[in-house]
């Protein structure tokens, strides 16, 4: 499918990625409808005035059916969600998303929506998977037998399987992304919710400018992970939606850091050395985490190659921007 000239819908359209897909399908000639956020217009992360922009709580079935009228494709990436300060703590409400995820799968079959993207999440790996730091990468199949993060990945697993009988059921076309951590500017990067490359990059300013220069990691800062800059992810929901991928596939990042060397990055970037305290009591995740790329090499010919420098470097300047303007307001 060609998503030019299709009509859209953006659901999460308020959040990190929602705000950057909506610009991304809009540079690429298809006609976002409109994006739909719960939250106030005023903490949006990115308006597009282009298209119609709705408050509404999508755990609603009649709000899910008005946000899909008349669109051909909808992107439904809203959840309640954050890092893993957030999803440890946070269990129940992660997975009342599911609500968010059966009302929308049921409204855009209502409407004769023909494409359904559905973001789903690494954390629906099966966790003795991921129990050591030296890891060997997450294939797709690597999902079963099911032992998701508790919480937030049982919530994704069953939203993915839920798109899968929709599309043999029903014959709604369901693509199906399990995103490996997003990062970029335009995202949460403080409050709670935030994730590690974020986080680290405020930490490290705050240091900066508290002139205190030390900074704290959760855990023994051995974990490692992928990190997958905004641009490679909108970049690959676009180019997934519009594939005959009828599978869940990974989106995400293979250059594997431990969060030391996450923090040696993002002090590169600011210019300083900070002295390192680990609080080994928060939460952390699972020990280990890479994207096998396979699949999505061999059908899309393609992958995520933004390099963790480089992003990190944009997003460090956002935040920077960010902070200076809420100390000056
Ligand atoms: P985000 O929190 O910035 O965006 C999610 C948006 O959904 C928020 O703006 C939130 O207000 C909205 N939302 C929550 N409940 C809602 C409701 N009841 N009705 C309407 N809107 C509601 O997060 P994000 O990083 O942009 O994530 C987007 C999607 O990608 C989510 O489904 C998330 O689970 C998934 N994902 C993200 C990452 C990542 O690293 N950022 C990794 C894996 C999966």
């Amino acid at each position: 499918m060609d998503l030019k000239g299709k009509a859209a819908v953006v659901c999460g359209g308020g959040g990190f990625i929602g705000g950057h897909l909506v610009k991304s399908l809009l540079a690429r000639g298809v006609n976002v409808l409109r994006a739909v956020d719960i939250k106030p217009m005023e903490e949006w992360y990115q308006i597009s005035p282009e298209v119609e922009n709705v408050v509404a709580d999508l755990q609603e079935k009649d709000n899910c059916h008005r946000a899909a009228k008349g669109a051909d494709v909808v992107f439904q990436l809203a959840a309640d969600m954050g890092g893993m300060g957030f999803i440890e703590n946070n269990k129940a409400l992660c997975m009342l998303s599911v609500l968010i995820n059966t009302h929308m799968l049921v409204a855009a079959r209502d409407s004769g929506a023909e494409r359904f993207f559905y973001s789903s999440s690494a954390c629906v790996y099966n966790a003795d998977k991921q129990k050591n730091p030296d890891v060997t990468p997450l294939k797709e199949s690597d999902a079963y037998p099911a032992l998701p993060e508790d919480g937030y990945g049982w919530e994704k697993l069953f939203s993915e399987r839920m798109c899968r009988h929709f599309e043999e059921d029903f014959g709604l076309q369901c693509r199906i992304a399990r995103y490996h951590n997003v990062y970029g500017p335009h995202g949460t990067w403080t409050g709670g919710r935030e994730k590690a490359p974020a986080a680290i990059c405020r930490k490290v300013l705050e240091a900066k400018l508290s002139g205190k220069h030390e900074i704290q990691i959760w855990g023994d800062g051995n974990q490692t992970r992928s990190f997958m800059y905004i641009d490679d992810c909108t970049k690959g929901t676009i180019a997934l939606t519009e594939s005959e991928i009828h599978e869940p596939l990974n989106l995400g990042s293979s250059e594997l850091v431990t969060i030391n060397q996450l923090v040696d990055v993002v002090e590169e970037i600011g210019g300083v050395k900070l002295n390192r305290r680990y609080k080994l009591d928060a939460p952390k995740g699972v020990n280990g985490r890479n994207s096998d790329n396979t699949k999505i090499v061999e059908y899309l010919g393609w992958e995520p190659s933004i390099k963790l420098r480089d992003g990190l470097e944009k997003t460090y300047n956002w935040i920077q921007k960010e902070m200076l303007t809420l100390a000056h307001a």
